[in-house]
């Protein structure tokens, strides 16, 4: 068995579970997150499976380019037309849970508050 088996985003790529999905070519897929922390949150991900951004390579930089290249697009198109901010948890420290790299498009009317917690 392989790490894509039971991943539950491969699973969202393949249909086996659902979403609501914003945005999908070959080779990404946007979908709004299931416990939103803001009114606006969406998360990116490559199709492909990719654990972390722990894990990528420079042969991954094309497809990270074109996630990151996205981002505005689709934060306009769910209303966040002030600004918005994008997180990528990665690894223990980073407190990643689900292990395929994604990144999260968090936006709202109010101004998020700092960065982190303090
Ligand atoms: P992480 O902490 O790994 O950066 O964030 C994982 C995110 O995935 C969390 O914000 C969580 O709410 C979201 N998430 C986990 N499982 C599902 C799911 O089955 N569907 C959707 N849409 N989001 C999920
Ligand atoms: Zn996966």
């Amino acid at each position: 068995m392989s790490e894509q088996d039971n991943c539950i985003f491969c699973k969202i790529v393949r249909g086996e579970i659902p979403a609501k999905k914003v945005f999908e070519d070959d080779d990404v897929l946007a979908f709004l997150d299931i416990k939103p922390v803001a009114p606006i949150h969406v998360l990116v991900i490559p199709k492909k499976h990719i654990a972390s951004l722990a894990q990528v390579s420079e042969t991954d930089a094309p497809l990270l380019g074109k996630i990151l290249a996205l981002v505005p697009t689709l934060a306009t198109a769910q209303g966040a037309d002030d600004g918005f901010r994008v997180i990528v948890n990665a690894g223990r420290i980073g407190q990643q849970e689900v292990q395929h790299l994604h990144i999260h498009i968090v936006s709202g009317p109010q101004p998020l508050g700092p960065m982190l917690a303090r």
